[in-house]
């Protein structure tokens, strides 16, 4: 890790991204030397300052069939009950009942985030821009297919992104577990600590399967 260097997190090591990332030693990537990118960085003079004042939230972005698709791989980790107490504004906004009562990770997981500080959206994206020091650079996620994280202090909007590429991932992880690695895992652990790691995303990935009687999608790196 690299302290206050960059510090991102994108599911699914790609080959082409590989020329720029330095690989953890999870099978995950992370983003470790902004000089090296330089020539992928562009500077943008007045980054717009998205934050949301209301904070406290989950909120799906993009299109209606997009904030759908994603809240569905977000409710297909949780059991019928809790699905039951979790709803999806128009705005994307989710929307846990008061009374409701979960017992699964996921739940919990969700529970946590919603209730966190920041803001956490869920974006269907082919291309994430995130800050690079003094830069803004640019990712395209084609061949990782999976999903990427953004801490605040590297996002754009001042929230902490969860990114899902709407093409699919090539290693085959079904939609739902890709969801639940980047948001479960990554994003829980930021609204909740403020640092994640791959180990840490794919034991809590692990945990939430296993709450639906599922083996292990991958198996858990050493410390
Ligand atoms: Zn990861």
């Amino acid at each position: 890790m690299s302290g206050e260097l960059d510090y991102m997190v994108a599911r699914y090591y790609s080959s082409s991204l590989g020329r720029f990332m330095a690989v953890d030693p999870g099978d995950d990537t992370v983003l470790e030397d902004p000089q090296s990118w330089n020539k992928y960085a562009y500077v943008r003079n007045n980054p717009l300052n998205r934050r949301d004042p209301d904070g406290r939230k989950v909120k799906m972005t993009g299109t209606k069939e997009e904030k759908q698709k994603r809240f569905g791989e977000i409710t297909a980790n949780l059991t019928e009950k809790e699905k039951a107490a979790v709803k999806m504004k128009k705005s994307g906004k989710v929307k846990i009942d008061k009374n409701a009562e979960g017992t699964s990770t996921a739940f919990k997981d969700l529970s946590v985030a919603v209730a966190a500080k920041q803001t956490v959206t869920v974006n269907t994206s082919e291309t994430v821009e995130y800050k690079s020091g003094n830069a803004v650079v640019s990712t395209d996620l084609k061949g990782v297919g999976g999903g990427m994280v953004v801490p605040t202090n590297q996002s754009l909007s001042g929230n902490v992104e969860v990114h899902i590429d709407p093409r699919g991932n090539q290693d085959g992880a079904p939609a739902s577990v890709v969801m639940s690695h980047e948001l479960f895992g990554h994003a829980a652990d930021l609204v909740r600590t403020g640092v994640t790691s791959e180990r840490s995303a794919i034991i809590e990935e692990t945990k939430v399967l296993a709450d639906q009687g599922k083996p292990p999608y991958r198996e858990t790196p050493d410390e």
